[in-house]
Formats: C-alpha cells, structure tokens, sequence
C-alpha cells in the first residue's frame, strides 16, 4: 500500500510510529497535572505544595560530606569507565553493609545498583511477571507502579488502604484480588502519598498472605528510616524467613539528591526461591543499560557510612513539624479530614465533597485553590483515590503556615453546613 515503486519493502513516503510499548507508556499523573495548568491568582505568590522533590525549596540540601564525594570521584577520574552492570563491588558492598539486619543479612551479591529508585522498580517488574499476568499495587499508591507495569503489558490490581486505620492495607481485600496470574505483590511503607509507617503486626499480616500464596514481594523502600520520632521502621525481610523479597531503594529521598539518579536492588532469599532464574534475569536485565552513573557508585562508600545522624534528624524535623502544623490548622477547618503521617514527607487530607457544592470532585477543589489562592496541591486522583488531596511537607516552615491559612480561607468561602447554610 505504501510503495509506489513495486519493489517490495520499499516505502515511498515516511511513516515512522512509535511502538506499542511507547503508547502504552503513560503517567497518570501527567495528563491531571496538565489540565491543572491554571492562572494561579496574580496577587498571591505560587506556593507549591505538590512537588515530591525535597531539593526545590532551598531548605533542605545533601550533607557536605556527600557533595565532597562526588567531586573528589569526578576530580580523581577514576570512575570515567564502564563500571560493571550490576555496579562496583566496592557501592554494592557498602549499601550491604548499610542494609543488613541480624534477621535478613545481606551481601554484596544480593545488591543491584539501578537508575533511581525507578530504575529498581522497573527491573523488578520486568524480571518478575510476563505480559498478561498481573501484580498488586496499593491504592491509594505511587504511579509509577502502574505507569511500568501496564507499559510492560502486565496488569494491576489494586487493594485498599484504609485511612481510618492509619492508611493499613486490607488484608483480605488484597488476598481477594489474587488469581492464577498474579505474579507478586507491591508494597509501599512509609508510604507516598500517605506518610504511614506500618507496624511489625501489620506487615506479619501482608507478609502471610504473601507466603499463603506463595507470592514474592516487591518492596518499595524509598522512604526506609524516614520516620519521625518516636516511630519504628521494620525492613520487611526481617520480619520472614519464607518469603523471597526485592527491595527497591536508593539515595533519593533521604540523602536529598533526586537528580543523582542512584537507587538499588537489595535480594533478600532465605530459601533460594530466586537461584533458580530470578537472580540471573535480573543480571541479564542490568545489562540492558550497561550499569547506572558511576561518579554516585564512587562516592557510595562515603555517601552511607559518613553523612552524619544530624543531617537526617534536620530533614525530618522539618517534615515532622510541617506535619504537626499542618494537621492541627487542617483538622480544624470543616469539611477537610487530614491523617496526620508517621514518616516520608507527605499528608493526604479527605475533603468531605457534598460540603463543597462549589465544585465537582478532587480535580475540581485543587485547580480552584490554585486560581484563587495559589496554592498548588496534588488531587487525590493522580493516586487513584478521589476526594483527597496530597500536601508535600519539606516547605520551609513559613511557607507551609500560609498555606494552610489559604486552604482555611478557601474553605471557609466554598463550605456550606449539613442544612445548606453559607458558614460565616
Ligand atoms: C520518589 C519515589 C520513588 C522514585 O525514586 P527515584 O529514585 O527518584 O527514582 C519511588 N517510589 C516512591 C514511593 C517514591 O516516592
């Protein structure tokens, strides 16, 4: 049809389309956060509380000792070449050493260097499920789960958090979602966008449902540590001894370095479940990309055994104290139920929507506060959970007061009561 000069396989025009895999790739998120592009209000400044990238306020920057590190492996030129796929021996030892626990010791050869936290992510749901089968994600959860996921022709099925119960997953929903082609089970603790910090019982109750169904678990710890204090974070593969684990990390988050594109694969396999083909896919899968940066891979050693306890403790008192304040304004205006988070840097805050007959839904509420007070915030929609909305609490701290002093202000203009009354 395309040749008009009969030689067969010669086209005469160009006609160039992307792949399935390309148009089957796309970021909920995107399309919500486009059709948000809005006016915010001319006379308010632009107060983003919607970007999950601690870096972009200024408050909050990596330890000196990190930055060091990577200029003295740049300066050095010691680390110009290949470095392996999986990484050097010398980070994956170092992230080893950093992550083992008594109750599920690692060694450098349960360690993976990635792209980000992404990239882990990406290699983990590749080596695990073919197309057609399926894996369960939470809801309300991080995108990329599904953005790769469904890329990859794998389905996903998502069980319920429970905001009453401190955002717990239901257990028995997400055992009620598993089916012949379910191939694993996603985990996210602490959670985006819930802040939640799960208890060892509740993480023993996902962990059986795992081993009943003899499901492996990918288990998103970007937010391993951050915790405020006074909470405990339990690594997952402490907690079993039967069922095979890939926890996925990196230095994003709690290092402060986003950019730096550095996360990994730690494989925690007690029984030798993933000898068999799991541990060579993943190697294989590494060499797709010949290995991620090695200027981070020559810094790691100093990156997890230097930076000092007080550098983490500043970052997360800023969060924690964001979270305080914000909850104690939040939980006060009507019509607006925060859930005050235990760790990671984000609240989700319920908007109770038939008080608010002013707007439609989540998507509606956030793109109006933008374009009347300028305050940016993610609907619960891109996390697959209407009637919510995402408040990210690394702001420095005046910036998150005026914030929530808008949403009040907001609110006040748009709530009406149970008997239809306008509040005063
Ligand atoms: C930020 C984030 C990631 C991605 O981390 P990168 O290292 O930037 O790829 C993964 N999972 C969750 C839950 C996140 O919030």
């Amino acid at each position: 049809m395309n040749s008009s000069s009969g030689i067969k396989g010669k086209k005469s025009t160009w006609d160039v389309p992307a792949s399935d895999m390309a148009r089957n790739t796309f970021n909920p998120i995107r399309d919500i956060v486009d059709s948000m592009r809005i006016q915010p209000n001319p006379e308010k400044e632009l107060i983003a509380l919607s970007i999950g990238d601690p870096t972009v306020f200024g408050n909050l920057k990596p330890s000196e000792n990190i930055v060091d590190a990577v200029v003295h492996a740049v300066k050095t030129g010691t680390a110009n070449g290949y470095g392996p796929s999986v990484g050097y021996v010398e980070a994956r030892e170092a992230v080893a050493r950093a992550y083992s626990d008594a109750n599920a010791p690692v060694e450098a050869k349960d360690v993976i260097l990635t792209s980000g936290c992404s990239g882990a992510i990406e290699l983990v749901i590749s080596v695990l499920a073919n197309p057609g089968q399926n894996c369960l994600i939470p809801r309300p959860g991080f995108s990329i789960y599904e953005t790769i996921a469904l890329s990859l022709g794998v389905g996903v099925r998502r069980y319920n958090l429970l905001p009453d119960k401190d955002w717990e997953a239901d257990v028995s929903h997400m055992e009620s979602l598993i089916d012949d082609n379910t191939a694993f089970i996603i985990v996210n603790d602490p959670s985006n966008p819930c802040g939640s910090v799960y208890s060892k019982e509740h993480l023993q109750d996902i962990l059986a449902v795992a081993e009943r169904n003899k499901l492996p678990i990918m288990s998103d710890e970007i937010y391993a540590d951050f915790v405020f204090p006074g909470e405990k974070y339990y690594n997952l593969a402490s907690l079993t001894t039967e069922v095979p684990i890939l926890a996925c990390g990196g230095l994003t988050k709690r290092y402060l370095c986003p950019g730096w594109r550095t996360g990994w694969i730690i494989v925690h396999d007690r029984n030798n479940v993933f000898d068999k083909e799991v541990r060579d896919g993943l190697l294989r899968l590494s060499q797709r990309i010949l290995g991620p940066n090695t200027l981070v891979q020559a810094a790691m050693k100093n990156i997890l055994e230097e930076t000092p306890q007080h550098f983490f403790d500043k970052t997360i008192e800023v969060v924690k104290n964001n979270a305080h304040h914000c909850y104690n304004r939040i939980k006060d205006i009507p019509g607006l139920t925060p859930v005050m988070p235990r760790g990671a840097m984000y609240m989700m805050i319920g908007i109770d929507i038939d008080r608010f007959p002013d707007f439609k839904d989540d998507l509606d509420f956030t793109r109006q506060l933008i374009s009347e007070q300028s305050v940016l915030c993610l609907p619960g929609q891109c996390f697959k959970y209407p009637n919510f909305f995402r408040v990210v609490l690394t702001l420095p701290q005046n910036r998150t007061e005026d914030a929530c002093d808008r949403i009040a202000e907001y609110c006040k203009q748009h709530y009406i009561t149970e008997n239809g009354k306008v509040s005063d």
